[in-house]
């Protein structure tokens, strides 16, 4: 009999499922404080809780989806990458980024989660792009990686998480039932749409849809180029929809959702940083009325690929105007910055063989639009 998920059910669904048991609902939340706390280890450390039912949730429900394989710290311990495995075998990764308060801001605390093992977009710049898709992740996979890291930070003595982004490994938005289940589910556990970001490479039916749900969340495309010759090899899911589609898409977003959408640029040495694409980029800022993040590139294993230097980006960001703002990753010195996450898994390698042969095309004949 597969375990009934916790992470899976909302609060009135654990309610409704203990009562089905001979239980009192109020024991849900309980247990739902218990899956917040640091040292919980599973339910047999849920001590005000009878021990008929520690035994019958030992027997039938999962404590956590995901085991955790291993977790790296950089940045003193601000920022976390957990490896994580799922019930059915496969890795994928987190990252916590504490932000410290300061300066009477009040301190945040970051979650990026994965929505798939692996992804089958295969952006050029992506590690995670080389793999694969492994598989889809489930809803209870998805909030179970926030639940982690809250009880880490618990165990610091810091807050709960109180932001989540959706910028793991893979493409949310092509496990969309699943992701958008995870989002409703996390709005219980105080993480409200204003607090989660989505990231896309630019699935256009998808945002649509997504912007009819109400769900508030706010809305990250990975453009990369502004150009559809340079992004059809950077990030291959343009051929189907190009960047006119996907600004259309965005503009239509922000407007139903009323949140601004953010334009994510990885910031390529020699292959999209011209002054050109930068004042391009701050034109299509403007029309979606976003912000627009540059993401110096961060190296990959096996990848020539590198950023341009310090002083090029911030020439590149002033180009764009004030909608710019360059985004140093906290990641990077954990592996585990935007593009860097693929677990420990080897890559397919016909797979990146051909990322590859469409990196050296780039590498020898930059598309970006000219001077
Ligand atoms: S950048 Fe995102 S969409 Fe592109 S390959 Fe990597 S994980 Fe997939």
């Amino acid at each position: 009999m597969t375990a009934l998920a916790l992470s899976s059910l909302s609060r009135e669904e654990l309610r409704r499922w203990l009562e089905g048991l001979g239980h009192p609902a109020y024991r849900a939340d309980q247990i739902r404080r218990h899956l917040l706390r640091a040292g919980e280890v599973g339910f047999g450390s849920m001590s005000d809780l009878p021990l008929q039912l520690r035994t019958e949730l030992e027997e039938s429900a999962a404590w956590s989806t995901l085991a955790v394989l291993a977790a790296t710290s950089a940045d003193r311990g601000l920022t976390e990458k957990l490896l994580l495995r799922t019930g059915a075998g496969h890795e994928l990764e987190a990252v916590m980024i504490a932000h410290p308060a300061r300066d009477g801001s009040r301190g945040r605390r970051t979650v990026c989660v994965s929505s798939q093992a692996g992804c089958a977009i295969g952006c050029v710049f992506c590690a995670t792009g080389r793999l694969g898709l492994r598989a889809n992740l489930t809803a209870a996979e998805i909030v179970d990686q926030v639940l982690e890291a809250a009880r880490r930070w618990d165990a610091q003595g810091l807050g709960r998480p109180t932001n989540v982004v959706l910028m793991g490994m893979g493409e949310p938005l092509q496990n969309y039932h699943q992701v958008v289940l995870a989002i409703r589910l996390l709005h219980e556990w105080g993480i409200s749409g204003r607090q989660v970001v989505l990231s896309t490479s630019g699935l256009v039916p998808e945002i649509m849809q997504l912007a009819k749900e109400g769900l508030g969340v706010r809305l990250a495309i990975s453009l990369h180029a502004t150009e559809d010759q340079l992004r059809d090899r950077l990030v291959p899911i343009n051929r189907r929809f190009p960047i006119a589609s996907l600004l259309e898409a965005a503009r239509k977003y922000a407007a139903a959702s009323g949140r601004r959408v953010t334009l994510e640029y990885v910031l390529i040495r020699g292959v999209n940083d011209t002054p050109a694409a930068a004042r391009s980029l701050g034109e299509m800022a403007a029309t979606v009325r976003g912000h627009v993040n540059l993401i110096p590139m961060n190296p990959i294993p096996g990848s020539d690929l590198r950023a341009p230097s310090a002083a090029a980006c911030r020439e590149f960001a002033s180009l764009v105007g004030p909608r710019a703002t360059i985004r140093h990753s906290r990641g990077d010195r954990a592996t585990a910055a935007c593009g860097q996450l693929r677990a420990s898994l080897a890559p397919e390698p016909r797979r990146e063989a051909r990322i590859l042969a469409r990196e050296l095309a780039l590498v020898d004949s930059p598309t970006g639009p000219p001077e």
